[in-house]
């Protein structure tokens, strides 16, 4: 989707900070941590959020999910981490291409809604 902020970033026209990436995945630092850790896990296609998914879109969720411990063991938190999802302006999603935080050392993380 052209105008989708994670869609430019998937596709290197805005720069991050690259943490794992495959054929259908993508991971990066956010740009404003709230948390020692913080990294973004997103499908490369556009999908909006858990409410605008379909049934096709199912795989790519799912894999979302089941790479996101390998990734944060990666980022060396070996403790365990916060996986969560936002989801439409009612649960604080601010870009509409489906995200995972991934958030480590959370006693020290500064966002409240967390
Ligand atoms: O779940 P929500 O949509 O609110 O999260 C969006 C996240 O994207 C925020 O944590 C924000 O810091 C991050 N972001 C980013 N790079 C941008 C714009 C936003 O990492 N260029």
């Amino acid at each position: 989707m052209t105008d989708c902020l994670f869609c430019k970033i998937v596709a290197g026209d805005i720069p991050s900070k690259k943490v794992f990436e495959d054929e259908d995945h993508y991971a990066f630092w956010d740009i404003a941590p709230k948390a020692p850790v913080h990294v973004l896990l997103i499908p490369k296609q556009h999908i909006v959020n858990l409410y605008q998914m379909d049934d096709s879109h199912q795989p790519l969720v799912q894999a979302m999910m089941s790479k996101a411990p390998s990734i944060a063991k990666a980022m060396g938190l070996d403790e365990g981490f916060r996986l969560v999802l936002n989801t439409g302006p009612g649960g604080g999603q601010e870009v509409d291409h489906i995200h995972a935080h991934i958030l480590g050392d959370v006693r020290k993380a500064t966002w409240s809604g967390f």
